[in-house]
C-alpha cells in the first residue's frame, strides 16, 4: 500500500497526516503545524491530486 503525506499548500510543510492512494477526502480542515504558517487549509484528496 502506498502511503502519502498531506502537505500544506501554503508553506509545503508535511503534516503528520497520511493517506493511502485509494483515499478520497474533502471538507476536512486542518491547521498547519509549520512554525511560521499555522494557516487552516482543506484536505482535498482525489485521483487527480494524488501523485
Ligand atoms: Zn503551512
Amino acid at each position: 500500500m502506498i502511503i502519502n503525506r498531506v502537505e500544506c499548500p501554503f508553506c509545503g510543510y508535511k503534516m503528520p497526516i497520511t493517506f493511502s492512494k485509494d483515499a478520497r477526502c474533502s471538507g476536512i480542515f486542518v491547521k498547519c503545524k509549520g512554525k511560521n504558517c499555522k494557516k487552516v487549509f482543506e484536505i482535498k484528496i482525489n485521483e487527480k491530486e494524488v501523485k
